[in-house]
């Protein structure tokens, strides 16, 4: 995998990219994105992604489809909840570092299917307590601050996203690229209903 000249790209132009990509989602108006041999061949050379996505593996939550982008527009992480373990955040750092990517978006969105199963409790089967315990001290939070009924599955949603931003600033690679003013981290939340992406900190 070779490295891309992404250095050119600001943080700035990406957000700006993924907005104006979400705005032709929710208004149908998808641009001709190139699927062909010739994006094919053009990729071998390399790929250079202008965002990083760490979003949820929810069917619903499709990154490049809700940002309208092509092959090769974004490196996307996804787990159940988007939360990360050290593989994700290692994930994270092979595209900031590596390939150069200016911005990480961390992807919450509403009826979250893993906060829902860590807001409503009981046994988590397999791994996937692994999962839940993840997203326990988020509802923790989320309660403390008096979130409650159906309100509380969304605090909780919001609060899980701010856990997983938190989770990558702890990364000395990410904390690096962070303190250059190279790369952004900012957290979203995706709306099923709208098809709407509210970016909640924009301020790096
Ligand atoms: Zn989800």
């Amino acid at each position: 995998m070779s490295t891309s000249n992404n250095l050119t790209v600001s943080w700035e132009v990406s957000l700006q990219k993924l907005m104006a990509g979400n705005n032709r989602f929710t208004s149908g108006k998808l641009a001709n994105k190139e699927l062909g041999a010739g994006r094919r061949e053009e990729l071998l050379k390399g790929q250079s992604p202008f965002a990083v996505i760490v979003s949820c593996s929810d069917s619903r939550v499709q990154p490049e489809l809700l940002f309208d982008q092509s092959l090769g527009d974004l490196f996307v992480v996804r787990t159940a909840g988007n939360v990360v373990d050290a593989i994700a955040t290692g994930s994270v750092e092979y595209a900031v570092e590596h390939l150069h990517t200016p911005l990480i978006v961390v992807l919450g969105h509403d009826h979250c299917g893993a906060v829902k199963a860590a807001v409503d409790g009981g046994a988590a089967e397999g791994s996937i307590g692994a999962i839940i315990d993840k997203i326990e001290p988020s509802l923790a939070r989320a309660k403390a601050a008096g979130a409650a009924g159906s309100q509380l599955y969304e605090v909780a949603t919001d609060e899980n996203t701010m856990s997983t931003i938190r989770d990558l600033q702890k990364s000395p690679v990410i904390q690096h690229l962070l303190a250059s003013s190279h790369l952004a981290l900012v957290g979203a939340k995706y709306h099923l209903g709208s098809g709407e992406v509210v970016f909640t900190n924009t301020s790096k």
